[in-house]
């Protein structure tokens, strides 16, 4: 059966992956800035309302994609009364295990079935429509949302119960996190050593020290001076918070990680709201007194 779509959350990410929503099924879509639901209507020929309540009573499967599982509790709680028996919450926000299990007892009230599903592939990916997407839910629940997220992504796994797949996506990009710090640490102190940025990527390419962040974030926003804005900072220090409460509640040694929340929190404050993730590293050469080229 054709699913009708409600999107909600246009930002950084949800936008590219809304157009391929957008392709593939009857859709609607709201964001917080009516205007950029207005446009991407205009541009896709999706219809856009600014009524939550009138997007949920008319989809079959809603979909999220907001900072925080709190801008997605506030937003389930302003749809309240519209929910439907029978319909799939599928949350691509980086959430929490925790707030998105109360959000899914919630839901399961009014018969409203929850996935959460994260992704990975930044929004390059989003835009190539080859995300990764990890799935906590039901069997059943996840087969349903499946059927829908495939749209923008190349793998799609359902890794366990409700809140696992926050969990895995919050470690994953806990590891992100600490690439980017120790590399940035490593290159800048090479630089300082008189080895170039370039060369010291190419060899560190070549042996066991690589990773996403050596093989394509450093050259391309790092040595070539770009710094483009696709992530921002404050998501990810978000991110690692998420993963140290994991951690902590597991029962697991945290070091690595907690180390990484504090360099993320101060760079936070240092650089603002709007930093991109990988901005770390000016701060890493801000201290150091070199520029990594
Ligand atoms: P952005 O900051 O670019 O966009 C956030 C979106 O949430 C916007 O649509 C914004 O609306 C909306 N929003 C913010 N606050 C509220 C609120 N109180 N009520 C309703 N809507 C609100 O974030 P991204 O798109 O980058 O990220 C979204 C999620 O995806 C995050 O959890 C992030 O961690 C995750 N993610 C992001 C990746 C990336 O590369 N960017 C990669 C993988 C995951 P408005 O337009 O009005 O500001």
């Amino acid at each position: 059966m054709a699913q009708k779509v409600g999107f909600i959350g246009l930002g950084a990410i949800g936008r590219p992956m809304a157009v391929h929503v957008a392709k593939h099924f009857d859709t609607m879509v709201w964001n917080r800035t009516a205007e950029r639901a207005r446009s991407f209507a205009k541009q896709t020929g999706a219809a856009a309302t600014e009524d939550l309540a009138a997007l949920a009573s008319w989809a079959d499967v809603v979909i999220t994609c907001l900072p925080t599982s709190a801008e997605v509790r506030e937003v389930v709680e302003r749809i309240d009364g519209a929910w439907r028996h029978g319909q799939l919450l599928v949350d691509c926000t980086s959430g929490d295990p925790a707030g998105s299990r109360a959000i899914a007892e919630q839901l399961a009230a009014a018969g409203v079935d929850f996935v959460d599903a994260p992704v990975s592939g930044g929004t390059s990916g989003a835009e190539a429509g080859k995300l990764t997407v990890m799935l906590g839910g039901t069997d059943a629940a996840a087969a349903r949302a499946q059927e829908v997220v495939r749209v923008f992504a190349a793998k799609v796994v359902h890794v366990g119960p409700v809140g696992t797949g926050h969990a895995l996506k919050a470690l994953n990009n806990a590891l992100l996190a600490i690439n980017i710090q120790a590399s940035g640490e490593a290159l800048a102190a090479l630089v300082k050593l008189g080895v170039s940025g370039a060369k010291a990527v190419e060899v560190i390419n070549a042996s066991s020290g690589r990773s996403n962040v050596t093989e394509n974030l450093i050259p391309e926003r790092v040595l070539s001076r770009a710094w483009p804005r696709t992530f921002r900072l404050a998501l990810l220090d978000k991110d690692v918070g998420i993963a140290l409460k994991v951690l902590q509640d597991t029962g697991v040694p945290h070091d690595a990680i907690g180390v990484a929340k504090q360099a993320y929190g101060d760079a936070r404050a240092a650089l603002g709201e709007e930093a991109d993730h990988v901005e770390l590293i000016k701060e890493i050469e801000k201290a150091a007194g070199v520029e990594i080229r």
